[in-house]
């Protein structure tokens, strides 16, 4: 008589256990790479509902209540792991915006809300930090009074908002008149002067990269009149090659666009190319002993 051979039969099984166990696991799991990224489980039943052609559109997934979150068979969009109006494609955060245009969104850093200048400080020569000595009334606050003062936190990467408005009464010429500056972790200057009517130097006027870059128009106001910088600064940073990438600036004045995504090659009045890049740096607004005015000062960490 035949024996069944044994051994062989102790190997077969636990292969066919574990393979019944690998394909469980393949089919539990698909559902869950389908719904990565989704708040909430897709519609089932109306997706079946529209997989079998019930008046949908196929490759559609559908929210809870059957409205359309998205497709999952368009063609795939190059350089990401996405396909066009991919439905698992995660959903950007919710930030309020502010209650007026200009106001700070709900996730500012607020430098300056029209009461103390507590944010901002005075750095000495020697790196000793005192309060910021600028005069604070009537919910603005005023250049021109010992020294730039700059943030007590270090920045890298921002949006900024920033509202000013130089002296009413006209005293001086070129860079003598209405000068200030937001200068940008320390180094890079976007210019604050009285543009209106005022020559000077192209690369040293209001919305300028002082040194570097002009506006690409003057659109200042009159003096004494409020105007506003919107600016997205990229600082300058080290490529995996070891060598310095330039940072950019793109400022809106006004809400008009001034500076165009524009490398920051260096710092500003030494034309100098990069002795070294920080990571972070404290803002800065410059002190050129004219008294301009600032309110509403608010950025985000990009
Ligand atoms: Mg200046």
């Amino acid at each position: 008589m035949k024996k069944y051979p044994t051994p062989v039969l102790w190997l077969k099984a636990p292969l066919a256990a574990a393979m019944l166990c690998f394909v469980t696991l393949l089919i539990a799991g698909y559902p869950a790479q389908l719904t990565q990224g989704q708040q909430s489980q897709p519609n089932q039943e109306a997706q079946a509902k529209a997989a079998s052609g019930g008046g949908q559109t196929q490759g559609q997934v559908l929210g809870p209540a059957g409205e359309v979150w998205g497709f999952s068979n368009l063609a795939e969009i190059p350089g990401t792991p996405w396909r066009i109006h991919d439905a698992n494609r995660p959903q950007p955060r919710v930030v309020s915006a502010g209650d007026a245009p200009g106001a700070a969104p709900s996730d500012a850093i607020v430098l300056f809300d029209g009461k103390d200048l507590s944010k901002w400080a005075l750095r000495s020569r020697d790196g000793a930090i005192s309060d910021a000595p600028w005069a604070v009334h009537d919910g603005i606050f005023e250049s021109g009074r010992a020294g730039s003062i700059s943030t007590r936190e270090k920045f890298g990467d921002i949006q900024l908002h920033i509202e000013f408005a130089t002296p009413v009464k006209v005293v001086g010429n070129s860079q003598g008149r209405g000068n200030s500056g937001v200068i940008f972790m320390g180094r890079y200057e976007i210019q604050v002067l009285d543009s209106y009517n005022n020559r000077t130097y192209a690369d040293g006027m209001a919305a300028s990269i002082y040194g570097e870059w002009p506006p690409l128009i003057n659109v200042a106001r009159k003096p004494g009149e409020w105007q506003t910088y919107d600016i997205m600064f990229h600082g300058p940073r080290v490529g995996a090659d070891g060598k310095v990438q330039p940072g950019s600036l793109t400022v809106l004045h006004n809400g008009v666009l001034v500076q165009d995504h524009v490398p920051v090659k260096g710092d500003a009045t030494t034309a100098a190319m990069f002795k070294s890049v920080t990571p972070k740096g404290p803002l800065v607004l410059q002190d050129h002993g004219n008294p301009v005015r600032y309110r509403n000062i608010w950025l985000r960490p990009l």
